[in-house]
């Protein structure tokens, strides 16, 4: 519950959204999807920033990059015939894996890569596509790169009269790339124990493009780009397969949770990543 609760701004375009939040000091946080913040337990927030009708929900191909609006809900990607032909489908896949029809119908791009929690989907793919961020603020534009963005908290990253305005990522990495993003959970609907997000490129058998990025298993998602390229080149059998996941697994930060030990989520993160590069 927001204890302290005052105002609801609702304003005309980004350069007043951003004023509003620089008088806040903090205290006035920019609306999403409000799955997240319907549910803060806060007496510091008094204010809550419409950004709707910001001209902020949109997916866009320019021919060279992929253009995502902030303000774009999870159940927008999923009917975008954009996303769906990026990547061999990678974002739609990694969009399928949030919660229930419902939740995605509200759930936005924005709020999704800067409130993080375990299960949080779309940064792990981000991760992997080299998206940028794209922010707004009182000392204008500026452009963050995934790895950076998700190298901690995304707040600690942002200040308090920042926007996520885009996230945008090149398309000619991805021409011909296979790929597969897949959620270990109890249930369909349920928060994923695991998140493998798995882009491959191969020519002649060989590896010309791998990467492997992880959610879930810890705080914030990991990506394992000095793996990836001690690959690059080797002809992709069982025996290889195997050795990687081996690797990604012992490098990769688990912590435990009430659902699965450490073991555990080692054990089958190596198992259906092997699988998945063997498959793809
Ligand atoms: C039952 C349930 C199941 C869920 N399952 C999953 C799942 O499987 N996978 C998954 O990924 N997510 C899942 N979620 C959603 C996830 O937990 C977050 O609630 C969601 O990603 C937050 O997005 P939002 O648009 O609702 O953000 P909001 O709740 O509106 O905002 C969250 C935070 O982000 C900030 N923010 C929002 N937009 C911007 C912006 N443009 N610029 C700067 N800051 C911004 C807000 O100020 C706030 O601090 C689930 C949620 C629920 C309720």
């Amino acid at each position: 519950m927001l204890r302290n609760l005052k105002n609801y701004y609702r304003v005309k375009n980004l350069s007043e959204a951003v004023k509003v939040l620089k008088k806040g000091k903090g205290r006035i946080i920019p609306l999403g999807g409000a799955t997240t913040i319907s549910k803060l337990d806060s007496k510091n927030i008094e204010g809550l920033l419409e950004l709707e009708n910001l001209g902020l929900s949109y997916v866009k191909d320019d021919g060279k990059k992929i253009k995502i609006g902030s303000m774009t809900t999870i159940s927008e990607l999923l009917d975008s015939k954009v996303i769906e032909k990026f990547a061999d489908g990678f974002l739609k896949k990694a969009a399928l894996t949030v919660g229930s029809t419902l939740n995605r119908n509200m759930i936005t791009v924005g709020g999704n890569i800067y409130q993080l929690y375990l299960w949080s989907s779309l940064p792990p793919a981000f991760l992997d596509l080299d998206a940028k961020i794209k922010v707004i603020g009182s000392k204008g534009r500026r452009t963050i790169k995934a790895e950076e963005f998700f190298s901690k908290l995304p707040r600690k990253i942002l200040s308090y009269d920042e926007i996520i305005t885009e996230v945008e990522i090149d398309k000619d990495k991805f021409k011909g790339v296979k790929s597969e993003f897949i959620k270990f959970s109890k249930t369909k609907t349920a928060y994923p124990v695991i998140s493998i997000a798995v882009i491959l490129k191969k020519l002649n058998k060989k590896i010309k493009e791998l990467r492997i990025a992880l959610g879930s298993l810890s705080p914030l998602p990991q990506r394992f780009e000095d793996i990836e390229k001690e690959y690059i080149g080797k002809e992709l059998d069982e025996r290889i397969a195997e050795e990687i996941a081996e690797k990604i697994v012992n490098k990769a930060k688990i912590v435990p949770d009430i659902r699965a030990s450490i073991e555990y989520k080692k054990e089958v993160t190596k198992n259906i990543l092997k699988d998945i590069i063997l498959s793809i």
